[in-house]
């Protein structure tokens, strides 16, 4: 019998600049290509021990259960409301973006009686409001986007935590692209649960989902009369496996180890640029992005001191149409930049500069291309336009 077999992989170098995937830092990569070991051999576990010491120190938490799920952003978030929601509990969700949305279906899912608070999307809730909505509601659990990538909006959850405490609710978290990129506080916030992912802004690939529990989560967890519906995301069983001493760790389901060995190198090159250093590099090449995309007429969905530094989220230029330009940035110039979701398809454009594409050099690239696309689309621009000002930006901010 004659088989029919596909040519090897030949993949084409892209510039990952979209909501994430984003690139995978080269020694990340490098990390991957070791050789497998066993899931419960002594070398693995001492890994698996450093993923979590290091996610602790990513997270700002001492929380024991800190680990990452063995899936992409979404299953920490089913993990979070499975082992949380008991059937009949109020959940409230601050809704203003996709994200939020399926916290929304998610804890529905589990069961929860989902109280909804709507902001129209690119808006952020005030610390008034989230308050004012425990005090009527009085949900056990509170579910907050951090960074909405939807609409580019970050959400301060700065008060939140002490307030949800003193009224017995948990407080879960989407950081799935706020982690490493902007401050993530769960300790000092006060904040329950939380989860985030690998492929943003730990510049690894996609397929773990790095989620931290606090001791009144677990308390939570274990007084629970029902068990959690989900065997896969349960973690009184998970924790047989990742949280025990080295001795007695138990099987659950086989460790992706090769995503393991990713994380754990992301999370050095995390930690050895400091996460005060990562802060500022994203902070900066996204005002030096944010001048040029100004300078060439796009504005911003967010208001001005809610926005994310890795996802600049823009209307498209009157006129112009978003599937012929993405097309050709990814064809021509080989750039992957993100589109709207949902209400905002066809109007946005989702820009990343997340973990190591958080450069200069990537800056201009992206504005240069950009700026190609929009001239010859009709907009008028004075060519060079976008990388000027993003140039000037950049040397305003080194001076300053
Ligand atoms: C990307 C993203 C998710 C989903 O993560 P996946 O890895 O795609 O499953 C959830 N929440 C937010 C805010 C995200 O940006």
């Amino acid at each position: 019998m004659s088989h029919s077999i596909p040519p090897a992989l030949e993949i084409p170098r892209r510039l990952l600049l979209g909501p994430g995937p984003s690139d995978a830092d080269p020694r990340v990569l490098k990390a991957m290509a070791a050789p497998l070991l066993g899931h419960l051999d002594p070398k693995f576990v001492a890994i698996m021990s450093e993923v979590q010491e290091m996610l602790r120190q990513v997270f700002n938490t001492k929380n024991r259960l800190t680990l990452p799920i063995s899936a992409t952003g979404m299953a920490g978030m089913e993990t979070c409301l499975v082992n949380l929601v008991e059937p009949g509990d109020k959940v409230l969700v601050f809704n203003a973006g996709y994200f939020a949305t399926r916290m929304v279906d998610v804890a529905g899912r589990c069961g929860g009686e989902v109280h909804e608070v709507k902001l129209p999307w690119g808006q952020a809730f005030s610390p008034e409001q989230m308050r004012k909505e425990i005090d009527r509601v009085q949900p056990r659990v509170v579910g907050v986007v951090h960074a909405e990538t939807s609409t580019g909006v970050l959400q301060s959850l700065e008060g939140l935590g002490d307030h949800c405490a003193k009224h017995g609710a948990l407080l879960a978290i989407d950081t799935v692209t706020s982690l490493a990129c902007v401050p993530v506080e769960l300790d000092k916030w006060g904040v329950d649960a939380a989860f985030s992912c690998s492929q943003k802004g730990l510049a690894c690939p996609p397929g773990l989902s790095p989620v931290s529990f606090s001791e009144r989560a677990l308390e939570k967890l274990h007084a629970r009369k029902s068990k959690v519906q989900s065997w896969y995301l349960d973690l009184s069983l998970i924790t047989q496996y990742w949280n025990q001493g080295s001795g007695a760790r138990a099987y659950h389901h086989t460790a992706p180890i090769s995503a393991n060995y990713a994380l754990h190198e992301g999370l050095r090159i995390v930690l050895q640029e400091g996460l005060e250093a990562r802060f500022k590099r994203h902070r900066v090449n996204h005002l030096a992005l944010k001048a040029g995309l100004e300078a060439m007429g796009l504005r911003y969905v967010a208001p001005d001191g809610h926005r994310l530094p890795q996802l600049n989220a823009v209307y498209l230029p009157q006129g112009v149409e978003d599937l012929p330009v993405r097309k050709r940035m990814l064809e021509e110039f080989g750039i992957e930049i993100g589109g709207g979701l949902g209400e905002l398809a066809g109007k946005i454009w989702r820009i990343g500069l997340m973990g190591c594409n958080s450069r200069p050099e990537v800056v201009y690239t992206c504005l240069s291309t950009l700026e190609r696309c929009l001239i010859d689309a009709g907009v008028k621009v004075a060519p060079g336009t976008g990388v000027g000002a993003a140039e000037s930006e950049h040397s305003r901010l080194a001076k300053g």
